[in-house]
């Protein structure tokens, strides 16, 4: 039985695994980590602890489901009490990516901004255009809902990311978050990524490649949150006997 830690348990996501992993025969969750007090329903058999090492301790692999800060100390503690990671915060900054890469040196860790195996394809395909279609100007629009914190979504990044690499492009040479007052016309390379919030949309994207006379939209709509537990859980049981290294989620699914 692979017993699982959950961080961001009481999260929109974290409450989904919960349930989601009462489904598998050969997991269960064992602990869970809280800042303050339980403040949901759990079954009495899962520790519950605000003890960082207690909790690492506690598991044979965690799934991460937080806030950047949070994941943050997460994969401080963890250098000390190394554990097998599934990483599905988003947000994470470029100081908190390094430590996600150091500590991918100590254990296993599979991050990855969208856990669903929708994304991961579209990512493939979205690589595959980009270099395809020269000359196509490319644009990404994301939709989440109200309560979402961090913008451009990890998605539409690492979609755009997936675009700027199928043409050779370097993303921060040529990323656009915004367009307001007289900016003046779009230039050859940019790709631009706009986020929409609203109401309780789980997750849109749209990679658009437009050109004089044709444009391809690539379009992945996450209906269901369970898509990125369930993706999560999946993830987990692949990472849980790997080497230490830094996986994605194309990894796992042998994209
Ligand atoms: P949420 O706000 O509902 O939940 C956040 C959780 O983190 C809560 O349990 C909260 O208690 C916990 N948390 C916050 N600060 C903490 C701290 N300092 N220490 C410990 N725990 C802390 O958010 P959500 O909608 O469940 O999303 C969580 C994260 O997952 C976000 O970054 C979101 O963008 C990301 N996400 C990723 C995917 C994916 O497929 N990779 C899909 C959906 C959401």
């Amino acid at each position: 039985m692979v017993k699982v830690g959950v961080f961001g348990a009481s999260g929109r996501v974290g409450k989904l695994l919960l349930e989601d992993l009462k489904e598998k025969d050969n997991m269960e969750v064992s602990t869970v980590f809280v800042r303050r007090d339980l403040d949901f329903a759990i079954d009495p058999s899962v520790m519950v602890t605000s003890d960082m090492k207690t909790f690492l301790n506690g598991c044979d692999i965690v799934i991460d489901f937080s806030l950047p800060e949070a994941c943050e100390k997460l994969l401080e503690e963890a250098m000390n009490t190394p554990k097998p990671l599934v990483i599905g915060t988003t947000g994470l900054n470029t100081h908190q990516l390094n430590l996600l890469k150091t500590a991918s040196e100590k254990m296993p860790i599979l991050y990855a901004t969208n856990m669903s195996l929708g994304v991961a394809l579209l990512n493939k395909l979205v690589y595959q255009a980009s270099a395809a279609l020269e000359g196509f100007d490319i644009e990404i629009v994301e939709m989440h809902h109200r309560h979402k914190k961090d913008a451009p979504s990890g998605t539409a990044l690492t979609l755009s990311e997936s675009a700027a690499a199928g043409r050779g492009l370097n993303l921060d040479d040529v990323r656009v978050s915004g367009r307001d007052g007289n900016i003046g016309e779009r230039t050859k390379d940019e790709i631009a990524v706009m986020a929409l919030r609203g109401g309780d949309i789980v997750g849109r994207h749209t990679v658009g490649f437009y050109n004089d006379g044709e444009f391809l939209e690539l379009n992945h709509t996450a209906t269901s949150r369970n898509t990125f537990s369930k993706g999560a859980i999946r993830a987990a049981a692949w990472l849980v006997d790997k080497e230490v290294g830094l996986y994605s989620i194309a990894d796992c699914l042998e994209l």
